[in-house]
């Protein structure tokens, strides 16, 4: 967390923005589940960037109390008029087909047959729903009402070709190796079909922001990226990694609905006052936000924090969880998703990390009476800046309360106490620990 590195990230980002879009753009065509290649072939994009270590783990498997499913891949879907044309069709959008829908050969239906196959929404009838049905066996359209409305009664024919069958469930790995093998857990969903904002955009915030901690000339902890379908991935990582959870996690977040216009929500996680839930809403503070309850309903915090792991794990997302109206439809397309707003979301990450980083405890090494600043070089240091008189104040903070009586008492107390930024705080007690008046507390 140098000077230098910081004084990077404005050219970085602007470029940022532009590059996460693209990565949105280009991952929204796949059609992803909860298994299957659309999984794959994300993650293969993902690795073009970061690299990852991808684990298969074979159907059947028992991970905690659930199963891993059949893998689920589908090629083609359709269902075509008395003319041949097809009225739904898959390849102009992988929403029309349920999700984890059986093979359907080709099969001729009246439209009264079909209807209870068909799903749409009808106070939105320009959108497409996403449907799934990943732990019963059945199929399924879903299509836009206002299409459904002009379909004329009569014969149609349908065809799903796809598969259900045994094969894996797959997930990827990502680590930043930190001075400690203290973890920074950041886990993103992979399991949405054609999804921007609820999937992409957390898939294209989390890579920058792993290249961006892997370019850190320095950092004290190890931050481990996953990249797993919803509910039986991070079921499944943490069926596997019960030993890291309870021993090496010490912070994390769940990142998703990253890149629409909204402001910054944060759920905080189960503990309600982790490190993690105070470092992020300090963060926030000062700008637009909302900072929410654990509830244990939402993304994969759910798991994360079910009470026997307890992680310190919240969620930062932009609208929350199912909070917008193209929530869950084809309305959730790349253009939902705006270049600033990912750009956002990733500098709040870089802001949180810093904090975490930088959280330390010192003690004051000359408590009686306030040392002489000015005889050390300490105000003359800062002449000419703006935020002087901040890193006065925050100078004074520090030796204050760095009284070595409490011991617990870290920079993000010191920067909560005062109203200062963090940021503030940690350069002022650096620059008196160079001075010899502060020493870190180990
Ligand atoms: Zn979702």
């Amino acid at each position: 967390m140098t000077t230098q590195a910081a004084s990077r990230e404005p050219h970085q980002l602007v470029h940022g923005g532009l590059a996460m879009h693209e990565l949105v753009r280009r991952l929204y065509p796949l059609c992803r589940s909860i298994t299957g290649d659309g999984v794959r072939r994300t993650l293969a994009i993902v690795g073009e960037s970061i690299p990852l270590d991808v684990s298969e783990v074979p159907t059947g498997t028992e991970v905690l109390d659930w199963t891993i499913p059949k893998e689920w891949n589908i090629r083609d879907a359709y269902v075509k008029d008395a003319d041949g044309r097809r009225v739904i069709d898959f390849t102009e959008s992988n929403l029309h087909v349920v999700g984890y829908s059986v093979p359907v050969p080709p099969t001729t239906m009246s439209l009264g047959e079909l209807r209870g196959r068909l799903h749409t929404l009808p106070d939105q009838p320009d959108l497409i729903p996403y449907r799934t049905s990943y732990y019963k066996e059945t199929w399924g359209f879903c299509l836009r009402q206002e299409t459904l409305a002009g379909l004329p009664d009569g014969d149609y024919e349908v065809m799903i070709d796809s598969t259900l069958e045994d094969g894996h469930l797959t997930y990827a790995e990502h680590v930043v190796p930190g001075r400690t093998d203290e973890e920074v857990l950041i886990s993103c969903h992979v399991c949405h079909p054609s999804l921007a904002n609820d999937n992409l955009a957390g898939i294209a915030v989390a890579v920058r922001l792993a290249r961006w901690l892997g370019e850190l000339e320095d950092r004290r902890y190890t931050y481990r990226f996953v990249f797993a379908p919803g509910t039986i991935g991070s079921i499944t990582w943490l069926a596997r990694n019960r030993e890291r959870a309870a021993s090496k996690v010490r912070h994390g977040f769940v990142l998703a609905c990253a890149g629409d216009r909204g402001t910054p929500t944060y759920k905080r996680s189960r503990r309600g006052d982790a490190e993690i839930d105070r470092a992020v809403t300090h963060v926030l503070n000062g700008r637009e936000h909302t900072v929410l309850p654990f509830t244990p309903y939402g993304y994969d915090e759910r798991q994360y924090c079910s009470p026997g792991f307890d992680l310190p794990v919240g969620c930062l997302t932009r609208s929350t969880y199912a909070g917008y109206p193209e929530y869950h439809t084809s309305g959730d397309d790349p253009d939902f998703v705006s270049p600033d707003a990912l750009a956002d979301t990733l500098t709040t990450c870089q802001s949180v990390v810093r904090v975490l980083e930088g959280n330390r405890r010192y003690v004051n090494l000359s408590p009686y009476g306030e040392p002489q600043l000015g005889r050390r070089g300490l105000y003359g240091s800062l002449g000419g800046r703006s935020d002087t008189q901040a890193l006065q104040m925050a100078m004074l903070w520090v030796l204050n309360l760095s009284d070595g009586v409490s011991k617990d008492t870290t920079l993000l107390d010191i920067a909560e106490r005062s109203g200062l930024s963090f940021d503030a705080v940690a350069e002022a007690a650096w620059a008196l620990a160079e001075a010899g008046l502060l020493k870190e507390i180990r």
